[in-house]
């Protein structure tokens, strides 16, 4: 089911009954969350594997692109799987605001009449499943595994804490997004008492990086201009060589780069490896980037959000930045 239809900002109640009778009567459940993946991606994509195994599930976990070894710590990681395999009877999306987000793991063919549940806080979500479960009040969809862990009264085992404190920290950069809410640090209080430890994950998830990508990120900083309310950074393939940097992605830089008190919003254009380009986005409280992000095939949210548009570089500048100048414009 794919609608425009706007989104509640509590899931009502009936999608939660729908959802819950839906994993209770599956047997062998496909989870797959987006591509790309972060560490609310990843945490709430094993914490509900975990979950529904508890329960005595089969449960497949998918991810299309490889998933960073630096969130190994977490149970069940080595289980996830690059494309689906077997037989399923049910499927389950997990931090993905629209289908082409889950990539090359839904294959219409072998899926496109499974009923779907769709677990999400994007403000963005287009309601891609048969039952959608979408909260964009909360600030991680590691909070919505949570909640169904709770409702479902599955014990809290250590590992599935471990598992959703890690989409918790990761997406809220340890608490400090404007998304927080005192029901945020309620969760992470009974997760941290089921035995996850604070410490070890924020460490583990969002501290420890390699050298490489440190460097990596001062070039980026480098390169930065902030334009009326606007900073933003261009990623070219030819730094990445020379930096001697092959990750993807933009080595946390937009992140630093909406720190910068001249600015209201923050871009990183990054040129991918077929000569796309993609988009990270970020803005201080009271400015809205996920439109933007929307209007060009991306999502995300109010204060978060990206999206991948056509080559070269120049031209894919030249067309977004007075869209985010816009923003500030009129905010
Ligand atoms: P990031 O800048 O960390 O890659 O993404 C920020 C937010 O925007 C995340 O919530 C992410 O899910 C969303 N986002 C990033 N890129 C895309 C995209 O291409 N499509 C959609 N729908 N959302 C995106
Ligand atoms: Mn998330």
């Amino acid at each position: 089911m794919t609608t425009n239809s706007p989104v509640p900002k509590i899931a009502a109640p009936e999608e939660w009954v729908s959802a819950e009778g839906m994993l209770r009567h599956a047997q062998h459940i496909l989870a797959i969350s987006h591509v790309n993946p972060d560490g609310d991606a990843i945490g709430s994509l094993l914490g509900f594997t975990l979950a529904m195994r508890a329960i005595g599930k089969t449960v497949t976990p998918c991810l299309q692109d490889a998933p960073s070894s630096r969130f190994g710590y977490i149970s069940g990681f080595h289980d996830i799987k690059r494309t689906a395999q077997g037989e399923v009877d049910l499927l389950v999306s997990l931090d993905a605001s629209d289908l082409q987000r889950l990539g090359s793991v839904f294959e219409p063919g072998m899926h496109g009449r499974k009923p779907m549940v769709v677990f999400d806080h994007h403000i963005t979500n287009t309601l891609f499943g048969s039952v959608n479960v979408i909260e964009p009040g909360k600030a991680s969809t590691a909070e919505i595994v949570y909640k169904l862990v709770r409702r479902m009264d599955i014990r809290l085992s250590p590992e599935i804490a471990v598992a959703l404190l890690t989409g918790l920290v990761t997406d809220t950069l340890a608490f400090r997004t404007s998304n927080v809410t005192p029901d945020t640090l309620a969760c992470a209080t009974d997760l941290m008492s089921a035995g996850a430890s604070l410490t070890e994950i924020t460490r583990q998830a969002l501290v420890l990086q390699p050298f490489e990508r440190i460097k990596f990120h001062a070039a980026g900083v480098a390169t930065a201009k902030v334009e009326a309310g606007v900073i933003y950074a261009v990623l070219s393939r030819k730094l990445r060589k020379e930096q001697g940097y092959e990750e993807r992605g933009d080595a946390g830089l937009v992140g630093t780069l909406i720190t910068a008190e001249e600015a209201s919003v923050a871009a990183v254009f990054s040129e991918t490896d077929d000569g796309k380009v993609e988009i990270s986005l970020r803005s201080m409280p009271g400015f809205d980037v996920s439109q933007v992000a929307l209007e060009l095939g991306g999502g995300g949210h109010p204060a978060a959000a990206g999206c991948t548009v056509a080559g070269p570089m120049r031209t894919a500048v030249h067309h977004v930045l007075p869209m985010l100048k816009r923003i500030v414009a009129k905010t």
